[in-house]
């Protein structure tokens, strides 16, 4: 089967994981805060913050910004799980507004969702491709709103020139093993706010009011807890191959690039409509067909002819645990949802197998 994204892990890769492995820390070595510089410096922001999981760096984003309990927070439901969970762990409510054809939350349906509680905006560059931020923040000087990215897909993505990382208060990342960069599992706060930043810090640690650090001989045996904090910790050898793949991101995106530009060429299903002064991170390619019956029929097509296409999301408000919330559908995001289908992308894709899912892709009639 080809699946629809996997990782790229070179020799180099591995060396610098091994050499890790045979050094004296495991964690909360050198390392985490060589990654951390490294992201900082790639990104161009002040502050990153390396966790386990893009799922804790939504968690501590939120919890960072001390937002009071009972609260309401707009996102989209045309994301991964993780994105409106970590609204939930932090006891606010989520509150869905709809996309539009960018796959992307769309501004003038935040606005309609807008209430006296709302407090913040958790937006998703969906597949790569940049929200329309320049909206997004106007909206959140106006209400005074902070704005979290999720930019799970968007790591390496630009919009304006700048890099996804340095746009909202603060921003996500996710390193799991289909995103663009992997350290195993693995996530990245970025902010350019010191109190921000210092807050991630504590909460990734326990609420340890300083940074553990075990190569200080002269560390006195005192800490406070300040905080309710976690161990959201990354090791060392996780780190040393975020710096070893980071290293190798803008290849990667430029492959994916190559692979997207193909497929939109070759290929005769529309895909998301993406906005202009953007560099697109191609985490994901999707394209749409004409409605649920031919999509799922298409979907079974591919499976059998050796192609693990995917479907990428479920509207969030669908799921079990969700229903409890009440949630209206909503128009585009249900419309997406039954047509959408993810083709496979990534750096090692072959040639041959990116012709073979064009060619079963452009033979493929569906006959009702
Ligand atoms: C992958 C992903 C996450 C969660 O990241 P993990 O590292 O798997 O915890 C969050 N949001 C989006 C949009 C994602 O795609």
């Amino acid at each position: 089967m080809i699946p629809y994204g996997r990782q790229d892990i070179s020799d180099e890769d591995v060396n610098n994981v091994i050499k890790v492995l045979n050094s004296d820390y495991l964690t909360t070595g050198p390392n985490v805060n060589e990654f951390e510089d490294n992201f900082s410096k790639y990104i161009k922001c002040k502050h990153s913050i390396a966790v386990n999981s893009g799922t804790s760096a939504l968690d501590i984003a939120l919890s960072s910004l001390g937002i009071k309990k009972g609260m309401e927070v707009i996102t989209t439901a045309f994301t991964f799980v993780a994105t409106s969970n970590c609204i939930l762990y932090n006891n606010l409510k989520p509150k869905f507004a709809d996309i539009d054809y960018s796959f992307n939350i769309n501004p003038d349906s935040i606005r309609k969702k807008i209430t006296n509680k709302t407090k913040a905006i958790i937006y998703v560059d969906y597949a790569g491709n940049p929200c329309n931020i320049k909206e997004i923040k106007n909206i959140a000087d106006e209400y005074d709103l902070y704005l979290i990215e999720d930019a799970a897909h968007a790591c390496g993505a630009e919009s304006n020139g700048s890099k996804i990382g340095t746009f909202a208060d603060v921003t996500t990342f996710s390193f799991h093993p289909v995103k663009n960069i992997t350290t195993g599992e693995g996530g990245m706060v970025t902010t350019d706010n010191d109190d921000i930043s210092n807050k991630l810090r504590l909460l990734r640690n326990h609420g340890i009011n300083k940074e553990y650090n075990i190569r200080n001989q002269e560390q006195s045996y005192l800490y406070d807890i300040v905080t309710l904090g976690r161990n959201y910790r990354i090791t060392d050898f996780q780190c040393a191959l975020g710096s070893s793949q980071l290293k190798r991101l803008d290849a990667f995106i430029d492959k994916r690039t190559l692979i997207a530009e193909r497929y939109k060429r070759e290929i005769n299903y529309p895909n998301q409509l993406i906005e202009n002064n953007i560099k697109h991170a191609w985490h994901l390619f999707t394209i749409l067909l004409n409605n649920k019956t031919e999509r799922d029929s298409f979907f079974l097509y591919m499976k059998n002819n050796g192609v693990n296409v995917n479907v990428h999301y479920i509207p969030i408000y669908k799921f079990s645990y969700y229903k409890q919330f009440n949630f209206k559908p909503l128009k585009n995001t249900e419309d997406i949802f039954n047509r959408i289908v993810t083709l496979p992308i990534y750096p090692s894709l072959s040639e041959f197998d990116l012709n073979k899912i064009i060619d079963l892709t452009n033979k493929w009639k569906y006959c009702a």
